[in-house]
């Protein structure tokens, strides 16, 4: 048996105005602590961390990532509630990256190279990789010895064919602009579906799924023999699901039909990124546990909108079920994937006739916990598995460092 290195992989997820990190202990795959800062850029920060034992929350004046960074690093060894007791135990250093593009189909150890490409990919990711970027750049200058990776959004879907990821658009604009389906969430899509095989005891190279990670943002994938052949998120995360506050797939003509009535580029952007989905369609809310309980109270615009929430996961699923040879698993995670019971149950009720049966008592007892909760006789397995892309970013730079 080959001895497995012993590592502390520090993993940060560096947003505008947030920064999030977590510390695990490798090959065991236990975090050590996380933290969040939220308010970057603004006069008031908070940085709030947890360890298995406390839990911490202060304000501070935080200008910039650097600011955020360094207090981060002062709050991980501080003795109050810290992490680890030296910041030299950390071996390796992993980031979340949003846009890859055409050119990562892989996690990476960061050089010049990999940066440059990160930067040439701002212009698919305007609001995610300079913010990835500045966590890299930052986290470079703290640790100029230790190696550090890039685990990018898209790169699981970079094994898609022409055929999903093309759209019906003059092919020039794929070769002058990049225009193309890349999808997102893959570092979770990629997560569950181990995990997944893991609970089904079953190998990826004869197993076929479709994987749900129905979040704020939510996208489904078909994955065959452990590759993404098809998602629904496409060149932005607009397309696809209804989502909290995503409008998801909608006809592109209704655009121009706003435009010519006075809406502006900039109000149907944020109609349809930040006033769509859940939120627009219930006229309540983006969050699922209160569209639930005004459901429960009979609420019409509610009930709608959680009808519509799940006909187009169907759709996606039935359209799925079809490019694939054969469905084994169905898999659910995110927040409302991995705890909204009744969604699921909602979602499953008319998958039968493809041979999705879900056994719903199993279904409530599972609750926000892993498993399956399908029945004994269906022929495709449904299975829970709450996602961590923190973790699978850990492993990822376990992998690639140690
Ligand atoms: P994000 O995409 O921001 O990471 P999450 O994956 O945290 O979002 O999912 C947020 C959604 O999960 C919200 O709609 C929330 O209502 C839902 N959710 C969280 N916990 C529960 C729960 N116990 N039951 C039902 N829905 C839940």
């Amino acid at each position: 048996m080959p001895i497995l290195k012993r590592g502390k992989i520090l993993v940060i997820n560096c947003g505008s105005s947030s920064l999030k990190y977590e510390i695990f202990n490798m090959p065991q795959k236990d975090s050590l602590g996380k933290g969040l800062i939220e308010r970057i850029g603004e006069k008031q920060a908070t940085i709030s961390q947890k360890n298995i034992n406390c839990e911490i929350e202060r304000t501070f004046y935080c200008p910039n990532h650097k600011t955020a960074m360094s207090k981060m690093l002062e709050l991980i060894e501080e003795p109050t509630c810290r992490i680890i007791s030296n910041l030299s135990e950390i071996t390796s250093i992993g980031h979340r990256v949003v846009h890859g593009g055409e050119e990562y189909s892989e996690s990476v150890i960061i050089n010049s190279k990999v940066i440059k490409a990160i930067e040439e990919n701002i212009e698919l990711a305007p609001l995610h990789n300079p913010a990835n970027l500045t966590g890299i750049k930052v986290a470079m200058e703290f640790f100029p010895k230790v190696r550090q990776v890039a685990v990018f959004d898209t790169a699981f879907h970079q094994t898609m064919p022409p055929s999903a990821y093309l759209y019906g658009l003059p092919y020039e604009f794929y070769e002058k602009f990049k225009i193309r389906r890349y999808g997102f969430h893959g570092t979770s899509h990629r997560y569950v579906s181990t995990v997944a095989l893991d609970i089904i005891r079953r190998y990826a190279e004869n197993t076929n799924m479709i994987s749900c990670h129905l979040g704020n943002g939510a996208s489904i994938t078909a994955i065959e023999k452990g590759k993404s052949i098809d998602t629904s998120m496409g060149f932005t995360p607009l397309e696809g699901l209804v989502m909290g506050t995503r409008s998801g797939d909608i006809d592109p003509a209704i655009i121009f039909f706003l435009a010519e009535r006075g809406y502006s580029l900039e109000d149907i952007n944020t109609i349809l990124n930040k006033k769509s989905g859940l939120l627009g369609l219930s006229e309540i809310s983006n969050d699922l546990r209160d569209l639930e309980q005004k459901a429960e109270e009979n609420n019409e615009k509610a009930i709608q909108a959680l009808e519509v929430y799940a006909y187009r996961i169907r759709k996606y699923i039935g359209s799925y079920a079809a490019n694939l040879v054969k469905l084994d698993a169905l898999i659910f995670t995110g927040g409302i994937g991995a705890n909204g019971v009744r969604m699921r149950e909602r979602i499953c009720r008319k998958l039968e006739n493809i041979g999705i049966f879900m056994d719903y008592e199993k279904n409530r007892e599972i609750g926000s916990k892993s498993g399956v909760v399908s029945c004994d006789y269906s022929p495709i397995t449904i299975v829970v598995v709450p996602t961590n892309e923190e973790l699978q970013i850990a492993i990822d730079t376990y992998e690639l460092t140690l």
